[in-house]
């Protein structure tokens, strides 16, 4: 898959359900709506869906959500998905995920061989993270990074940074990361859907981290790119990456290689863009796939050239009205 800027589309995210049982203050608010369950996909869907991208060229896919560990039986999901590996049509089969869930899952999601998680933690202060998290149970995601780490997973820890919140902590984080054996990434708020507080109390711009990160600590730029929004820099005293994900202050779609699925059969063709195509309809229509990838191909023909996310006090409000928890991040 070609996009009309030349990009070659092989990354899919895919969100499977929007439903969590964290409520991150960043996220969503206390009392969030979710999807009726009759509009989501079941999961031979989804896999029908997932497969069809990898027939099209896909080589890397990241199952998402809302929290995909709280899908019911969504290991059998990982389970079918692994044929793909196992074939060689698919290099990577990946998830983002709370943790919470991870003490029962991590061997499974080895066996279906997953070889690298994304880990979302903001704060290794345990009431921090109860309060950030709304519902989360620090202790419980502990458990399950440490079992994460047992089953012999890569992981990857993610920290949205947060003004007034997390800015005091990142160099904890660095230095408990480089313990673990784990690369750090650093992300700011997007504008994504309305949440209870305000997003300018939170947003703190990653430049400004990075500066001050400078005094302290030996950043060596690198030229690991993963055709997203991240840019990655080498902790010479740890040795582990340090990522920046900067949509607002930093422009990264040129190469943008992906696309996003959510949990209704919908693409986004842009994280930052309300323009989407749905892929339900034409699912649903046939047994073949032929009305599916007729679908997708005429998608990717109007993925657009880039976002304009802004977060400013004349724009206080959320650039599109969908949340992080629909598209997956
Ligand atoms: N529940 C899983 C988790 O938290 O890892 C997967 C879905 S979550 C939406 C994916 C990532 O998006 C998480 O790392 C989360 O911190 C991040 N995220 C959520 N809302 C965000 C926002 N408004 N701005 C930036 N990142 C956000
Ligand atoms: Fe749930 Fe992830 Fe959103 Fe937190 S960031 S509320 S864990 S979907």
């Amino acid at each position: 898959m070609i996009d009309p800027y030349g990009r070659h589309i092989t990354y899919l995210r895919v969100s499977v359900t929007d439903r969590c049982d964290f409520r991150c203050v960043y996220c969503m608010p206390e009392h969030m709506t979710f999807l009726p369950k009759a509009e989501i996909l079941t999961l031979e869907e989804l896999d029908r869906m997932c497969s069809a991208f990898v027939g099209l060229g896909v080589r890397k896919l990241r199952i998402t959500g809302g929290e995909p560990l709280v899908r019911r039986n969504v290991m059998s999901l990982f389970q079918s998905l692994g044929r793909h590996l196992a074939s060689g049509a698919l290099d990577e089969l990946t998830l983002t995920t709370n943790g919470s869930q991870l003490a029962r899952f991590a061997e499974d999601l080895r066996a279906c061989g997953v070889r690298r998680i994304n880990i979302s933690l903001d704060t290794l202060d345990a009431a921090k993270f109860e309060a950030l998290t709304r519902w989360g149970k620090f202790d419980k995601v502990m458990a399950g990074i440490a079992a994460a780490k047992a089953a012999g997973l890569a992981v990857k820890i993610n920290s949205v940074a947060l003004k007034s919140v997390n800015d005091e902590e990142f160099d904890n984080m660095i230095r408990w990361c480089g313990e673990m054996g784990f690369d750090l990434t650093l992300i700011e708020t997007m504008p994504l859907g309305e949440i209870d507080s305000d997003r300018i109390d939170q947003y703190l711009p990653l430049s400004v981290v990075r500066s001050e990160l400078e005094k302290r600590w030996t950043l060596e730029d690198t030229d690991y790119r993963t055709g997203g929004p991240a840019r990655y820099v080498r902790i010479v005293e740890t040795g582990r990456r340090l990522g920046f994900i900067t949509p607002l202050t930093h422009n990264f779609c040129e190469s943008c290689n992906r696309v996003r699925l959510t949990c209704t059969g919908t693409l986004f063709m842009c994280l930052g863009q309300e323009d989407a195509a749905d892929l339900r309809a034409p699912l649903r229509q046939s047994e073949s796939d032929g009305p599916l990838i007729v679908a997708i191909d005429e998608a990717i023909s109007r993925k657009p050239k880039g976002h304009d996310f802004i977060i400013d006090r004349r724009h206080n409000r959320p650039a599109l009205g969908r949340h992080m928890s629909v598209t997956g991040g």
